[in-house]
């Protein structure tokens, strides 16, 4: 690779990200394979200029102006490489489209991701915050990543254990200037059996013909009927994590509002329905500027146009206020300000 001519300048992302962020960066690359990172880097060093990964850009919120390189993860492949006796291992380079894995999984006839259909993004960003939907997460499934390690230089397999999978969390999340996902492995079960633990899945345990295909395409639905197309109304999913809370922090809300969705975790704490403190504080359809919350999804910041990353932030920062003041509940963005 010839750093000086695969470098782009004054690149424009504002079609690379799903909230449409008029957003630009001063150089960026396409990483079509994983010998281009080292000398990625050096030649990031020699001219003294930031590094940042892209993935699909469905998770994150893009300063209008980067002063560094944009690399965007574009490897490609996806192959069965091993049958074990209780499962089928595949591996995915980063820069595969995550909802393609999932169909191409499903079409080899493996089941065990099909509640994790329709998650935009790339195969590469999965791990960094450990995707999850429909009663599911990745790190159920996570076998190991090859990773670059930014500070050595080399390229070393991490294990489910070395990721430290969290809600919406892992190493990758924690260090996010340090490890790039090269590929990930996936451990598909070959005993299948649906996961229909979650509201508008349950309904399916009668189906004695179920498949994966059939339950992808439920969740698939599911989502299309509840969630604005990013396409169409700009926005980066969930844009608040479901708070988890002391038992003592959730009492007053209860006792107002016993109703109120909470679901116990195992260490005592009860997470709380982000999108249900913010309307019931009101904020459901909220605008601020070219930028708001919809009006179908109290959890999804719309950019209605022409916003950029201040507008939201600006806007962020009014609903955690607004909860706060309400509930007393502490809210925390879930995609990356980059
Ligand atoms: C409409 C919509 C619905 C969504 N629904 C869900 C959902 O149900 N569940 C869920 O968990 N998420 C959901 N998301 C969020 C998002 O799709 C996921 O977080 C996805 O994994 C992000 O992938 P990406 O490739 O777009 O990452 P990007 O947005 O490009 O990047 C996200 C972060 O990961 C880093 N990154 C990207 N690639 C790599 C890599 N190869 N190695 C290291 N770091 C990397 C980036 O630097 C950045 O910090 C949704 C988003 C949208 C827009």
């Amino acid at each position: 690779m010839n750093p000086q001519a695969s470098l782009i300048p004054d690149f424009d992302l504002s079609s690379r990200n799903t909230l449409a962020l008029r957003a630009r960066s001063r150089f960026g690359i396409a990483i079509e394979n994983a010998a281009q990172l080292p000398i990625l880097f050096a030649e990031a060093a020699r001219r003294a200029l930031p590094v940042r990964v892209l993935g699909g850009g469905s998770n994150v919120v893009l300063a209008a102006d980067f002063d560094g390189i944009t690399a965007l993860m574009a490897t490609r492949g996806k192959a069965i490489i091993e049958q074990r006796e209780d499962v089928t291992i595949i591996e995915a380079q980063a820069g595969e489209t995550w909802h393609d894995l999932v169909c191409w999984s499903v079409e080899q006839g493996l089941g065990g991701l099909e509640n994790l259909a329709l998650i935009p993004g790339t195969a590469g960003a999965a791990p960094v915050q450990n995707i999850g939907a429909y009663g599911a997460e990745l790190a159920d499934l996570f076998e190991s990543a090859m990773v670059y390690d930014r500070n050595s230089g080399g390229t070393t397999s991490f294990t489910r254990a070395d990721c430290a999978f969290a809600y919406r969390h892992s190493v990758f999340k924690e260090d996010k200037d340090r490890y790039i996902v090269l590929s990930i492995r996936l451990a598909l079960p070959r005993d299948w059996r649906p996961n229909l633990n979650f509201a508008g899945l349950a309904e399916l345990a009668d189906d004695p013909a179920l498949t994966p295909q059939s339950v992808m395409e439920r969740v698939i639905a599911l989502r299309q009927s509840k969630l604005p197309d990013w396409r169409l109304h700009p926005n980066a999913g969930s844009f608040f994590q479901n708070p988890i809370v002391s038992a003592e922090m959730a009492a007053p809300l209860l006792a107002e509002f016993p109703a109120a969705p909470h679901f116990p975790q195992p260490d005592g704490r009860l997470k709380l329905s982000a999108g249900w403190l913010i309307e019931k504080s009101g904020l459901k359809g909220f605008r601020l500027g070219p930028v708001g919350i919809s009006d179908r999804h109290a959890l999804v910041v719309v950019n209605h146009g022409g916003g950029q990353q201040a507008d939201i932030a600006a806007l962020a920062n009014h609903v955690k206020s607004t909860v706060r003041t309400r509930f007393g509940v502490q809210l925390h963005e879930e995609p990356v300000f980059l």
